[in-house]
């Protein structure tokens, strides 16, 4: 068997049948190989200068200056000094780790506080939220003890692989993205034939940076008693008037029976939460193998309990990153370039063919650009693109000189004439 690298993907190498594990990753270096020298290779880049707008990364051993958007750091708390000085506090009294798992002493004050922190944030009580050593931990560990053989989790097609992991080991679901009818078909058919029913949706989806029809899909879990799980990674800190996510801006943060997100986007950390009722909480944190066998975050996580407050602190960072969204997405569309229907910090270029996309994002860190380009299977194969995060700290300089590189390269590669109708 042999793999064309010219249309092969990552996840092309996960299993040749006729190859054994040693074998298959020789493959895949020549894949690696090949990627780099046609210039496609813009993963796993050294990065020398953390997450801000302008970052300074080693490409091929030349360490260089490139206006970014690979970071979900949207508000740009990383370097946000009353952040890092929380971070450094946290620290220099406890130390650089939790040393435990936290049902067997790794539990500490700081964690304790967050964990109240994050759930008033959401304006639920102080016992309602669990925190994770990441956000793709919140999403399947959780995921993992609720479900069993005799339930059904029912997701989006374009909900975060870390919910896909969670559903594993139960019946699972899919119905296409935002796609109301079917999830109504899914609910109907399912009636009676689960002990649980468990609906699970993105606030804002990481690909596309488009919401969620939150209300329509609340109203369709009641009707059918199916308990909803909301995971809004992408749009806390970001949408509704407070800053709390795509849930304040529907009107729903009281209500779903589960809000799961990370510390590592908006609030500059890293970390995830689950968000439920308090004795649903109780559960997770004496069950979950996640919270029994695995030690908790380090001390540096005190940065997140500032970078919260900051959100009201501080709104001046969700207006400046609004202000740049609106002025980048502009651009790009009068560039004749496709965003899809994103209403967030995301904002992907969708381009279709991935080598075209990959010719594109080679370009772009000619021009001082980095970015990602996406594909299969992050993404459907035919619908390759380039993903940008936009930032706060974003200058009008940095957003005007990717919208000249990608006026250059569409005069180049005509992606807006020959890919942009596919997507009206
Ligand atoms: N959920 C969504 C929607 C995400 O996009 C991500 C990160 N890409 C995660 C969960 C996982 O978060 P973390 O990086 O904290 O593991």
């Amino acid at each position: 068997m042999s793999i064309n690298f010219t249309t092969a993907t990552f996840r092309d190498f996960e299993n040749i049948p006729d190859f054994d594990i040693v074998k298959r990753a020789d493959i895949f270096y020549d894949f690696l190989e090949y990627m780099k020298s046609n210039g496609h290779m813009n993963y796993r880049l050294k990065n020398n200068s953390g997450c801000s707008s302008v970052m300074n990364v080693d490409i091929g051993g030349k360490p260089d200056d490139f206006v970014s958007f690979v970071s979900n750091d949207y508000l740009g708390f990383t370097q946000h000094p009353k952040v890092k000085q929380a971070a450094i506090e946290g620290i220099q009294k406890y130390g650089t780790g939790a040393g435990a798992s936290p049902l067997i002493g790794g539990h500490f004050v700081f964690h304790d506080d967050l964990e109240k922190k994050i759930s008033s944030f959401f304006g639920r009580k102080q016992e309602e939220a669990v925190i994770f050593t990441t956000g793709y931990t919140a999403n399947s560990a959780t995921l993992q003890i609720l479900l069993q053989k005799e339930d059904i989790a029912i997701i989006d097609m374009a909900v975060h692989a870390s919910v896909h992991e969670g559903c594993a080991f139960t019946n699972t679901k899919t119905f296409p993205h935002n796609n109301l009818d079917a999830l109504e078909h899914i609910l109907k058919t399912s009636e009676d034939k689960f002990r649980t029913k468990l609906v699970i949706i993105d606030g804002i989806y990481s690909q596309d940076g488009d919401v969620s029809p939150l209300r329509d899909i609340y109203n369709l879990v009641k009707k059918y008693n199916a308990y909803l799980m909301v995971d809004d990674a992408h749009g806390v800190g970001i949408l509704g008037e407070t800053g709390r996510g795509a849930l304040e801006e529907a009107g729903l943060m009281d209500k779903v029976d589960f809000i799961t997100g990370t510390f590592s986007k908006t609030f500059g950390n890293v970390g995830g939460y689950v968000i439920c009722d308090k004795k649903m909480a109780a559960f997770i944190r004496f069950q979950s193998r996640q919270q029994i066998f695995s030690a908790t975050a380090p001390p540096s996580i005190m940065g997140i309990i500032k970078a919260i407050e900051l959100v009201d602190e501080e709104p001046m960072w969700r207006i400046k990153l609004w202000e740049n969204i609106n002025y980048f997405k502009k651009g790009l569309n009068d560039i004749g370039l496709d965003t899809g229907n994103t209403c967030s910090a995301i904002v992907p270029v969708k381009i279709g063919d991935p080598n075209v996309t990959g010719d594109v994002g080679k370009l772009l860190i000619e021009h001082g650009v980095y970015t990602n380009p996406i594909l299969y299977p992050a993404v459907a194969r035919k619908d390759a693109r380039i993903r940008m995060a936009v930032m706060a700290t974003h200058e009008r300089k940095h957003l005007d000189k990717t919208l000249n590189a990608f006026e250059d390269i569409n005069n180049k590669l005509h992606i807006a004439k020959k890919f942009n109708n596919n997507h009206a």
